[in-house]
């Protein structure tokens, strides 16, 4: 019989949670409101109590501390959320499991699924960008999830405005950073509209691109990364993908010859794992919990 391994995608709005093979194959999943810890830990614990894991792997909403060694590892940090602040999620869980436990940032998890089970298998450099309610990064560098002291926040990076937008931005720290000029809800403040309503607005999407496309030739002329996979709900827009892939191309202006840039449609792609890449790259952290504990 093949290993079983719990996967837990902690969001600040839903926990979702699975059991799943090495294989990345889901065999159960169930979603649960996020609301107070004292309430919804318990019952992450009785879903996966009864399923005789052998590990649990967690993609957890940031910031949250995913250095290995460090003396608040697997506490959730400065969160807005703040009946989440300071939380150790990862005791609370390993302390009624009783078994190894993983995690790393949603982010770098839903990159961990696209490496280990999705197109980008294989892959040993590649950024992840999630553009949803907010804007997250993941980077794989030589094979490694990067972490630095804390993890990326390169969704809070400075871009240049663009001609014509006068908008103000929605970060409430930085105003006009890359989450808070292309984020969900800031298309929706500047243009008046949920961004799944904008879809036949060409101008819309033109900005969005543009904004896209800075960070992208920022971030690839900092990391040198093999590919870029774009996921989160803004990315449901599929025009947005030749646009910003036009403006990469604008922005570099041919200063780079390197094969990846000379094939953009490769460079820059969707996530490939239908949305489960999150829950599938939460079933390796746990499978790498169980080989290194
Ligand atoms: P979250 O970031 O909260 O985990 P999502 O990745 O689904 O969740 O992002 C939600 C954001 O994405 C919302 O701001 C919403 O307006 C936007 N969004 C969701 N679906 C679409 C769509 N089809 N087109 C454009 N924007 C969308
Ligand atoms: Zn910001």
């Amino acid at each position: 019989m093949s290993r079983i391994f719990g996967a837990l995608e902690a969001g600040g709005t839903k926990m979702v949670c699975a059991i799943g093979e090495e294989t990345g194959r889901i065999l159960e999943q169930t979603s649960l409101p996020t609301t107070v810890p004292e309430e919804t830990i318990p019952r992450i614990i009785d879903y996966f109590r009864d399923r005789s894991i052998e590990a649990l792997g967690i993609g957890c909403f940031g910031p949250v501390d995913v250095k290995r060694g460090s003396a608040t590892w697997g506490t959730i940090l400065m969160t807005p959320k703040l009946p989440w602040r300071n939380y150790r999620i990862v005791d609370a869980l390993q302390r009624e499991l009783k078994v190894p436990v993983g995690i790393d940032t949603d982010v770098n998890g839903s990159l961990l699924g696209e490496v280990t089970y999705g197109d980008s298998k294989g892959l040993t450099d590649v950024v992840y960008l999630t553009i949803g309610t907010g804007i997250g990064a993941g980077i794989l560098t030589h094979g490694e999830l990067l972490h630095g002291t804390l993890h990326s926040e390169a969704g809070h990076i400075r871009l240049q405005i663009l001609p014509g937008d006068t908008y103000a931005g929605k970060c409430p720290y930085h105003g006009t950073c890359f989450e808070g000029l292309a984020s969900g809800p800031a298309i929706e403040a500047r243009w008046g509209k949920p961004a799944a309503m904008l879809a036949d607005r060409e101008e819309v999407w033109q900005l969005e691109a543009g904004y896209i496309a800075q960070a992208i030739t920022t971030l690839t002329m900092i990391l040198s990364p093999e590919r870029f996979i774009l996921g989160g709900g803004v990315m449901h827009q599929e025009q947005l993908f030749p646009l910003i892939r036009e403006k990469v191309r604008e922005n570099i202006a041919g200063y780079l010859d390197t094969p990846q840039l000379n094939d953009l449609d490769h460079y820059i792609v969707p996530a490939s794992l239908h949305d489960d890449q999150g829950i599938m790259g939460a079933i390796r952290l746990a499978v790498e919990a169980c080989e290194d504990p």
